[in-house]
């Protein structure tokens, strides 16, 4: 049995604690901070810590590796393009692996960094996505490294995945996000319903993740821009006919930072 809980990190970043109640050995994803994971452990004696994925080399990220490496001899797995501290597997494109007996496909996703990459574990009732800093709850990653046409195809093949495949990112930014969203899309009834179910979760100090695949392709602007409402407010934005997809995508990210 698989459970998934998130460790608070800094101000607003989750580290998603992968539980393996039946063997008590679990895993971990982006420890930027090695002191949430280590009290938990210090909490659950019993338990082993056998892995540790990353998704990317920022250091909110990869913050406490080196040091939960160090005192656990967890096996550390994380992008082959990137710099990334202790790291013993250096994974490439749909490489899979095992992880607490569970296998995962690994997507390398340029755009936030060059060398980002998400972990997915296929399953017929809940399909798990690792997205790190690529694909966020009603947002995406800044544009860090990579273009926003390498962005645009990193999301797309996201979008692909199936509709029930549960999203757990790393930071807990879907509030802000949604207000965007609104602005973009002022008329879709889903982005208003996710404002109030999540401002509700917020108040009472509840995460807002994970979120599925469905929700997103129903209210996250950066998978809907196909959409003609959503085109036409790129087109606002930046005074010009944004006549491609990625265009629009384009559009929308440089609004986006200026939010
Ligand atoms: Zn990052
Ligand atoms: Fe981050």
């Amino acid at each position: 049995m698989l459970q998934i809980d998130a460790l608070p990190a800094f101000n607003d970043n989750y580290i998603w604690l992968l539980q393996d109640t039946t063997q008590k050995r679990c895993a971990v994803v982006d420890p930027g901070d090695a002191a949430p994971v280590l009290a938990w452990l210090k909490q659950h004696p019993d338990w082993v810590l056998s892995d540790i994925l990353v998704t990317h080399h920022h250091f909110d990220h990869v913050g406490g590796v080196e040091q939960l490496c160090n005192i656990t001899g967890a096996k550390v797995w994380g992008p082959a393009q990137e710099n990334i501290p202790a790291r013993q597997v250096a994974l490439n494109d749909n490489d899979h692996i095992t992880v607490l007996g569970l296998e995962f496909e690994v997507f390398v996703l340029p755009g936030h960094t060059l060398g980002h990459i998400a972990y997915y574990h296929a399953d017929a009732s809940t399909p798990l996505l690792f997205s790190g800093d690529t694909l966020f709850a009603a947002g995406c990653g800044r544009l860090f490294e990579g273009s926003p046409e390498q962005m645009y195809r990193s999301l797309n093949r996201l979008a692909v995945l199936p509709a029930q495949t549960a999203v757990y990112c790393t930071h807990e930014y879907t509030l802000s996000n949604l207000r965007f969203a609104h602005a973009v899309e002022p008329n879709n009834p889903d982005i208003a319903a996710r404002i109030a179910q999540v401002t509700a979760w917020r108040a009472e100090g509840t995460i807002s993740l994970p979120s599925s695949m469905a929700l997103e392709l129903r209210t996250n602007p950066f998978l809907r821009v196909n959409e003609t409402s959503v085109k036409e407010k790129a087109d606002e934005w930046n005074k010009q006919d944004n006549d491609s997809p990625s265009a629009v995508f384009a559009s929308l990210r440089s609004w986006k930072d200026k939010f």
